[in-house]
């Protein structure tokens, strides 16, 4: 049993500029960690590196998933000298934009990929034929709202920016993800769009008790996904964390009354 996401003093460069100086972080499952922060304090940063990302040095620290079996209690290989196949493998979701240009890939193509690789250890898991797995993505598909003639779409055929977030928890139900970083889902989503992509995140955190870490700038999609601790970001560092409270003094005073 996986029962911890374990982030411990990382740091982290680009392009020879500290951006992440000695950042911790523990997620349990079933929990939601919504990081805050102004402009340029390193969020996406953290999401990027956790996705394996080539660009981003790490300096140092570690990320570790911690299993539980009973009472014995082990540390997966350090995440950061994983590639991102082996990460996605492991069950952690990182919400990578959409590659800029992949000119003729088809959604449906995209996502059995990633399934594949996701369920790669687990034969059972796997579907004999295409038409198998195109069924089962398109009744997830349904479930969620979403208008499957976007499966056969191109990925990246103009599609707005609130379906793309749609096809992101599509992709993330089609993963049962143990742990989802997600950077900044509700930018750009109008308040219905924003209610869609909550419910579609509520419901995976109870079917896969997913823990998740939320990036985000407003408040408003808080109203939707309860966060169990709130963390503030500030070059580089938590700089404060506590519960949903946090929000309403930032609301308030803004960054600056920190
Ligand atoms: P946030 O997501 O919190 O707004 P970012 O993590 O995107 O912040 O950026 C943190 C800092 O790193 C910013 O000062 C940004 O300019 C810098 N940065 C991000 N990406 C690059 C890059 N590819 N090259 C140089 N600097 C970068
Ligand atoms: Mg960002």
């Amino acid at each position: 049993m996986i029962n911890q996401l374990q982030i411990t003093n990382l740091k982290v460069s680009i392009a020879e500029n500290k951006i992440i100086k000695g950042l911790s972080l523990i997620v349990n499952p079933g929990e939601i960690h919504a990081i805050m922060g102004p402009n340029g304090s390193g969020k996406s940063t953290l999401a990027n590196t956790l996705a394996g990302h080539p660009d981003y040095d790490v300096l140092s620290g570690s990320v570790y998933l911690q299993n539980k079996n009973g009472k014995k209690v082990e540390l997966s290989e350090n995440i950061l000298e994983m590639s991102p196949d082996e990460r996605a493998n492991l069950g952690l979701f990182l919400a990578f934009q959409y590659p800029v240009e992949v000119p003729g890939v088809r959604v449906q193509n995209f996502l059995k990929l990633a399934y594949e690789s996701r369920f790669k250890d687990r034969p059972e898991r796997q579907f004999k034929k295409a038409i198998d797995f195109r069924k089962n993505l398109q009744k997830i598909a349904k479930d969620l709202n979403i208008n499957v003639e976007f499966l056969s779409r191109g990925l990246n055929e103009g599609f707005s920016g609130g379906e793309k977030k749609q096809l992101e928890i599509l992709q993330m139900t089609l993963l049962e993800p143990k742990f989802a970083i997600l950077d900044e889902t509700d930018s750009g989503l109008d308040i219905d769009a924003i209610k869609k992509v909550s419910q579609g995140v509520n419901n995976i955190i109870k079917k896969y008790n997913t823990g998740i870490i939320l990036i985000t700038h407003y408040q408003r999609i808080l109203d939707y996904l309860k966060p169990d601790f709130v963390h503030v970001m500030i070059n580089g560092k938590i700089v404060e964390s506590g519960d949903s409270s946090i929000v309403n003094k930032l609301e308030k005073k803004g960054y600056a009354g920190l």
